[in-house]
């Protein structure tokens, strides 16, 4: 055996296989891992059933199908006015994790830096490791999870390439506000350096919280490459439909990525995925309403167990601080622990951190939970954890 590849051969197996498998073995309900646990919206599903037995069901173009390419730019005009021509501007990919994926491998060399957000959606790290490049983070200060201006100008170097910046964040439910948009904005303009927009919970925003694009500040439509997935705009996440908005020449580099790495897309689901993105504003309101409701179950509850509760404003997740607890452990044992004995499953926040290389222990005290669930299975969850900490 002459092992594999020096970033990949080194790693485990993810912290969301992990939980959800864990969740199963002890029976426990599964706030890990994050995904609805109904089936999505029934409309979509039979257009995506039907588009499968009226076809077509053999390769679709390479940029996905002129339907759904049509319906992410009339989304993204409409929604925020981006002026976005669906010929030249628009990639469809297998999934956001694809379109990340074609970012990194497109548009990075050895030596380039990347800045990371920290705490930061698990698939970054190694596909920028991957390139050759290297990634420079920059943590949010929890509880709050405050961005330091400081501490992000530090961040950047004349080496760095690019930036991530995912908001509605995962794992910490925080939406950046304007002002410190504007400032990633303007440490990207200085070094010219591209910025990847992690939109995926682009409609997941909670009263008192708007999510705003980059891509629409002055000067940085041709900077930002805006990433979105109907996973998680139609509570679909085993979908993996992802959408890529671009100016052309960034397009075109990513897609020279993308028809390596996957080539297309399955048409039917574009199909339906078209079908859902021409949907108006009550569509997606509605769903923010109806996880809104879901977040604040747990949120209550979770704060009634004796948990931190951090304020959640978007995506499917809350984060809390479990210092309040005395647990001696790690944030994953905590996790391991309440899924076996208390039969509640949760992330945690630690898995979302780069190693240090010093060795130095990341932070150890924040714990992640899931509310994309039904009312009820929220109730069940809190009644497990009251009676386990009682
Ligand atoms: N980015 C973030 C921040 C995510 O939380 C996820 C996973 N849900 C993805 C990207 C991947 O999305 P997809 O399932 O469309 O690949
Ligand atoms: N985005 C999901 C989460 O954060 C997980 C996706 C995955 O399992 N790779 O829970």
């Amino acid at each position: 055996m002459r092992g594999g590849n020096r970033v990949f051969a080194g790693l485990g197996t993810t912290i969301f296989s992990t939980m959800s498998s864990l969740a199963v073995t002890h029976g426990a309900i599964n706030l890990g891992q994050g995904f609805p646990d109904d089936e999505g919206p029934e409309e979509l599903r039979k257009r995506a059933a039907q588009a499968i037995l009226d076809g077509p069901n053999q390769y679709p173009p390479a940029m996905g199908m002129p339907v759904l390419r049509q319906a992410v730019a009339d989304h993204d005009n409409r929604f925020y006015d981006l002026g976005v021509d669906w010929e030249r501007e628009v990639l469809v990919t297998s999934g956001a994790t694809e379109a990340l994926a074609d970012c990194f491998l497109a548009l990075l060399n050895p030596g380039d830096e990347v800045v990371l957000i920290e705490p930061f959606y698990d698939s970054y790290l190694p596909m920028v490791e991957v390139t050759g490049a290297k990634a420079v983070t920059v943590a949010l200060e929890a509880p709050n999870w405050r961005l330091d201006p400081e501490a992000l100008t530090r961040a950047f170097s004349d080496k760095t390439k690019l930036i991530v910046l995912n908001t509605p964040m995962n794992p910490t439910g925080k939406v950046f506000s304007e002002e410190e948009l504007k400032r990633i904005a303007e440490l990207a303009l200085q070094h010219d350096a591209y910025v990847l927009l992690d939109e995926v919970y682009e409609h997941l925003v909670y009263a008192g919280s708007q999510h705003r694009t980059m891509m629409a500040l002055p000067g940085m439509r041709d900077h930002c490459i805006r990433i979105c997935s109907a996973g998680k705009s139609f509570s679909l996440t085993g979908w993996k439909i992802g959408y890529v908005t671009a100016a052309p020449t960034l397009l075109a580099l990513v897609t020279k990525a993308h028809q390596f790495v996957t080539f297309t897309t399955p048409p039917a689901l574009q199909i339906a995925t078209a079908w859902g993105l021409g949907q108006d504003r009550t569509y997606f309101d509605d769903l923010a309403r109806d996880l809104e409701v879901k977040r604040d179950i747990l949120s209550k509850g979770l704060a009634d167990v004796g948990f931190q509760v951090v304020p959640s404003q978007g995506t499917y997740f809350v984060t809390t601080d479990i210092s309040g607890f005395g647990y001696q452990g790690s944030d994953l044992d905590f996790c391991k622990e309440i899924t076996e004995k208390a039969g509640v499953s949760a992330i945690p926040v630690s898995a979302f951190f780069k190693p240090r290389e010093t060795g130095e222990a990341v932070p150890q005290n924040m714990v992640r939970f899931c509310f994309s669930k039904q009312p009820a299975v929220l109730e069940e969850s809190i009644a497990r954890l009251k009676h386990y900490f009682s």
